[in-house]
């Protein structure tokens, strides 16, 4: 038996989108080609960057904090020639630890998951024969340093996505429009509502709206939350604080006039989809993806500036949601649904047919595509 082809993940804890995805497509290589791939996954900023750009994971939560900020940093970071003056600005600092990364792990496929990654680790490898391939974890409006001419394929989630890459000037044929990645067990079928609604608790004869604000329960939640509260609707709230453990003690400590469950960080977030009418969310790209395969009508409720700004358009141009950063506009917008049924089934049709359920297992075999020891094909592959 050789040894097993070697695939590098790399990542930083910069949002949860890049860890998950990354797991995603380890997930999907595992149930596509089982036990033929070694694979790994190295956050690239806290593992490898010198101080203080190992900070970064920690830092990303303050900065996400300030939007404004946030905004001109990405604005006039975003275009190819943008993109190279600032890493030739930085370079003579990543340079040892990039090496020292690639030298301590030889591999035979490196896979980014994070736009920062890209310009520095393609300019530091040192063998050619190392295959680096791109997998895009924004949908829409995605910036420049995703789109390194030197990577050998780049996957994109949309089009729009694909259009930003020529843009940059990455040749077509080195971009696969493919679909966001996102854990297996959200493209696995579901049990029917009721069910689920009884497991969790919930009530059957109300709609049930679900709010969430990413992993770390970001973005202005709350108010939204008290404004739908005191909207008197007819539903039932599902409140999801992630892992921000204030924003939990907070909701708790509120005096709820409408039927609501508050809960922070939760594993089953598929089926807690499946068992709900619409989903009240920041314009995360993974819980937007995950959404699509569940059918669910979206009101996107805040958003990151930059790197989120195209998913708003893109939910609301398709007809499957509506942007509300207002709480008025929210509540307007919901009452509009929860009193017009029809309404919400075609909002949730639109949605449904954004889906992309088999996109991880796609990569996945792309990935596999790319390594030349293989001989590719999925489920009966020899090494
Ligand atoms: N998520 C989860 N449990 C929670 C809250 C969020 O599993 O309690 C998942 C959500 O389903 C999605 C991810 O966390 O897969 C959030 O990713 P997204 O890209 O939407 O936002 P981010 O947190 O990366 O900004």
């Amino acid at each position: 038996m050789k040894n097993k082809p070697k695939i590098l993940f790399l990542f930083s804890d910069t949002g949860g989108g890049h860890r998950s995805a990354a797991e995603a497509i380890i997930e999907a290589l595992n149930l596509e080609f089982p036990d033929v791939f070694e694979t790994e996954m190295v956050d690239i900023f806290r593992e490898y960057a010198p101080s203080p750009l190992n900070f970064a994971p920690e830092i990303y939560p303050y900065l996400s904090r300030m939007p404004r900020l946030w905004e001109v940093g990405y604005k006039i970071s975003d275009g190819p020639r943008r993109t190279r003056v600032f890493y030739d600005a930085i370079w003579p600092y990543l340079r040892r630890s990039l090496r020292k990364l690639l030298k301590e792990k030889p591999v035979d496929l490196i896979v980014s998951v994070h736009q920062l990654v890209n310009t520095p680790v393609l300019r530091a490898r040192l063998n050619a024969d190392t295959r680096f391939v791109t997998v895009v974890t924004d949908l829409v409006s995605t910036h420049a340093a995703w789109y390194h001419p030197g990577a050998d394929m780049v996957i994109v989630p949309t089009i729009p996505a694909r259009e930003k890459a020529l843009k940059n000037g990455l040749p077509d044929r080195k971009i696969r429009v493919i679909g966001q990645p996102v854990a297996d067990r959200y493209t696995q079928p579901q049990k029917p509502q009721s069910v689920l609604r009884e497991k969790f608790g919930w009530r059957m004869n109300l709609p049930i709206v679900l709010m969430v604000g990413g992993g770390e329960g970001m973005g202005p939640l709350e108010k939204h939350a008290y404004a739908i509260d005191q909207a008197h609707l007819p539903i039932q709230m599902i409140i999801i604080a992630g892992r921000n453990k204030n924003l939990k003690d907070s909701l708790e400590s509120y005096n709820w006039q409408t039927a609501v469950k508050i809960y922070g960080f939760v594993r089953e977030m598929p089926e807690f989809m499946h068992a709900s009418n619409v989903l009240i969310t920041k314009a995360g790209p993974g819980t937007i993806s995950e959404a699509f395969i569940a059918g669910l009508p979206l009101i996107l409720y805040s958003k990151m500036p930059g790197q989120e700004d195209g998913n708003v358009g893109y939910v609301v141009n398709q007809g499957a949601g509506i942007w509300a950063p207002e709480p008025e506009k929210l509540v307007e917008g919901l009452r509009m649904w929860i009193e017009n049924p029809t309404l919400i089934q075609s909002v949730a049709a639109k949605s449904k047919q954004l889906a992309r359920p088999l996109a991880t297992r796609e990569i996945a075999k792309a990935l596999a595509e790319q390594i030349p020891s293989i001989n590719y094909h999925s489920k009966q592959i020899e090494v």
